[in-house]
């Protein structure tokens, strides 16, 4: 049995020469990209780092197995998890990234000139370093002078943060390792008292085809703590099943009811506007169906 996120060069199909990374999903799937090579692995005291050059999807960056982000659909992700949010405030101000240590997330938030400071708290510093190297497009804009980039547990920082933030993005990876906390609900207790009272969140809450009792778990639980709670899809072909859900908690605004679209214009982006704001939140029946 192969290990998670090793090498597979023996896929029986029709184009079967050369060398496949493979994500072995929590279940019975998996997802395999043709690599041309390896070209970073680092262990570190969290998580094992790998970086490889796919064909199809560029330089792709794996953590413990599991694609984080590819060169090629990052913006997909990166652009949903912050402009729906950032959109919906009217004037976000100080904004809190947890997670996301490649930079992307912040690289969008820069977006909106209304943002005058942003923190950025990744447990792993080995993750910045790596990102900085390889994937500059993504994480260049750590250096901007309105970020700070802070080095540390997430589930710890938050606890000494009370009515702070207009808006607070949650990039977590999967929920294994030094991200299990980033689940669970003293966390988001802290992230709500964090939180002024016009806050927004956003986390990244997986996939229903993929993780659907944690979504069922992360609904309970925001609803114990926000008014307004919502979920929103995107399509991401390189994260497990290709559809990934989002969980906005609001103390105040509405990502739906007040949401304004003239807002948007202006802007140069490549996945989302506002026909695609209004659509995520658009739920499929049997995604409704986990909410109940
Ligand atoms: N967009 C990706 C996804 O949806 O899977 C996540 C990308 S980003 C690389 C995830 C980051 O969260 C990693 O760099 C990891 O080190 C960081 N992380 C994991 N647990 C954390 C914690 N408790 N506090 C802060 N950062 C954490």
């Amino acid at each position: 049995m192969q290990e998670k996120g090793e090498v597979n060069t023996d896929i029986p199909n029709s184009n079967s020469e050369g060398i496949w990374f493979t994500e072995y999903g929590p279940e019975n799937t998996a997802l395999s990209l043709k690599i041309s090579r390896k070209i970073f692995e680092k262990e570190t005291p969290f998580q094992r780092i790998e970086i490889f050059e796919s064909y199809d999807y560029g330089k792709v960056l794996v953590l413990d197995g599991f694609i984080m982000l590819t060169e090629k659909d990052e913006f997909i992700y990166h652009e949903m998890i912050a402009h729906v949010p950032l959109f919906t405030h009217p004037n976000p101000v100080r904004v809190l990234v947890i997670g996301g240590g490649d930079g992307g997330v912040v690289r969008e938030v820069l977006k909106h000139k209304s943002v005058e400071r942003i923190e950025l708290v990744e447990i792993d510093e080995e993750v910045v370093n790596a990102a900085r190297r390889f994937f500059p497009q993504v994480s260049s804009y750590l250096d901007d002078e309105r970020v700070e980039v802070i080095f540390q547990d997430g589930v710890e920082f938050i606890k000494s943060k009370n009515g702070v933030y207009d808006v607070i993005l949650i990039d977590s990876p999967d929920p294994i390792g030094p991200a299990v906390g980033l689940f669970e609900e003293n966390f988001y207790k802290d992230v709500f008292s964090a939180l002024n009272d016009f806050g927004i969140v956003v986390a990244q809450a997986e996939s229903p085809f993929v993780f659907p009792d944690l979504i069922k778990k992360i609904h309970s639980v925001f609803n114990k703590y926000f008014p307004i709670v919502r979920f929103y899809l995107a399509n991401v072909p390189t994260y497990a099943s290709g559809l990934i859900s989002f969980v906005l908690g609001s103390k105040k605004f509405d990502p739906v009811e007040d949401f304004n679209p003239n807002r948007v214009a202006g802007f140069q982006l490549k996945y989302y506007n506002e026909q695609i704001h209004w659509a995520s939140f658009a739920l499929p029946n049997f995604f409704k169906d986990l909410l109940k």
